[in-house]
């Protein structure tokens, strides 16, 4: 038994291994398991020179943590961020693992990050960053061991660089070390909205079950990235009003409805993305956005965005996470005691990793699927999942999140169990 080692310690962290012990406690988990999954399997940290286009030589910070592989290999984003730092990885990688198994996937939970703002590099310095953290964590990745996808500022051409530089030293193609690739290089169908679409998938359900009417029903996304654009236009094709969409500058506001596809349109001329250029709404602020009176709430975009400062003020009646870890532990209190309807992060955003599965699945076959493959697949899968976790949360009297963690812990601790310590 040891203490939490300070390196990792940072709130996020904090939030991570709060929730795992209070799901660990009220299942009575084995307290070796306990302290054994509350850390990481394994953590690199890697410095990353880099040759700027000015001639200087810049160091970036970048890291790998795989929290647990008793299933599978590991598998989790790689995140490009100012803010990015070893706790935060640490839990986000936690996260990856409660994520899988509550999906039934046969992974465990890794993440990655680099220390940096990719928006203010160009184009070169963010392939020469990318292929030089590749080259670090080399040791650590591969299609058997750990596989990485994008998150918070990466994307598919990031993954194409990544495959290219293990693909380099190994000396073949490997399109499955990484997942969210461009399609002519393995990349699955489907993948990039995969997160969003999974959003939508658990979100109707919901309300099926709460009984909220589709048609007078709203939705305010806060994040315009991967997660929060995707989740607002399959929302809108699904029939559902959303009344507010925000990037980190701020959000547009229209109660009769923003016109979503209008919104994308214009967000992605020139490169800009300023979702205030595009003039589709009335101008909010990020904290505006999470307050308004609204059907269903997305944070799909950092982590902590839900305090115990705003939680009073929150007015949805479904908050579906597509975020990993919007929620503080206090403000969580807070909501479920309001009677908001969580859909917990690991649930609401696994379809993101879920279609990674199906990428890594069609790359070791060789053999490609149909975007309609994909889609049913996502959805069986997700709501299945969903469905399993309601389930368990009406029969045991425990919130959603509580549920998800459980199902997903429980499967963790099988896998223990049934392996044994080594040596
Ligand atoms: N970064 C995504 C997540 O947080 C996807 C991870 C993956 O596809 O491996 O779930």
């Amino acid at each position: 038994m040891r203490e939490t080692v300070n390196e990792l310690d940072n709130p996020t962290f904090r939030l991570a291994v709060a929730q795992f012990d209070q799901a660990a406690e009220r299942m009575n988990l084995d307290p070796n398991l306990r302290e054994r999954l509350k850390m990481p399997e394994r953590s690199l940290i890697v410095s990353i020179p880099i040759r700027m286009d000015d001639g200087t030589v810049k160091l970036f910070t970048g890291y790998r943590v795989q929290h647990d592989s008793s299933r599978g290999p590991s598998k989790g984003g790689i995140r490009y961020h100012p803010d990015v730092n070893l706790g935060e990885v640490a839990a986000l990688a936690m996260w990856m693992t409660w994520k899988c198994a509550l999906a039934g996937l046969p992974y465990g939970g890794a993440k990655g990050g680099v220390r940096v703002a990719p928006d203010q590099l160009s184009r070169g310095e963010l392939q020469r960053l990318t292929r030089r953290y590749a080259a670090e964590i080399f040791p650590m990745i591969g299609p058997d061991k750990d596989v990485p996808a994008p998150d918070v500022g990466t994307d598919a051409q990031v993954m194409a660089w990544i495959m290219d530089t293990y693909s380099q030293q190994v000396g073949f193609a490997v399109p499955g070390v990484v997942t969210g690739k461009p399609l002519s290089i393995g990349g699955s169908l489907g993948r990039e909205e995969a997160t969003g679409r999974g959003v939508v998938n658990v979100t109707l359900e919901a309300m099926r079950h709460l009984g909220v009417d589709l048609q007078k029903a709203t939705v305010a996304v806060q994040g315009f990235g991967n997660v929060g654009s995707n989740t607002a236009r399959i929302m809108q094709e699904a029939g559902v009003r959303v009344i507010a969409v925000s990037d980190k500058s701020g959000g547009l506001y229209n109660p009769r409805g923003l016109d979503i596809p209008e919104v994308l349109a214009r967000y992605r001329v020139d490169g800009r993305h300023s979702l205030r250029d595009t003039k589709l709404g009335d101008w909010i602020t990020n904290e505006e956005l999470l307050e308004l009176e609204c059907t269903v709430l997305v944070p799909a975009a950092l982590s902590e965005q839900i305090t115990h400062k705003n939680a009073d003020k929150v007015k949805c009646r479904i908050l579906a996470e597509g975020a990993n870890g919007p929620t503080t532990l206090e403000a969580d209190q807070i909501l479920t005691d309001k009677g908001i309807f969580i859909i917990p992060d690991i649930l609401a955003n696994s379809g993101g990793v879920i279609v990674s599965y199906f990428e890594w699945v069609q790359d070791a076959q060789r053999f490609f699927w149909k975007a309609k493959d994909i889609q049913d697949r996502l959805h069986e899968i997700i709501t299945t999942a969903f469905h399993r976790t309601l389930q368990f949360s009406m029969a045991k009297r425990v919130t959603m999140r509580m549920a998800a963690l459980m199902n997903g812990i429980d499967k963790v601790a099988q896998a223990h169990l049934a392996r044994g310590l080594y040596p």
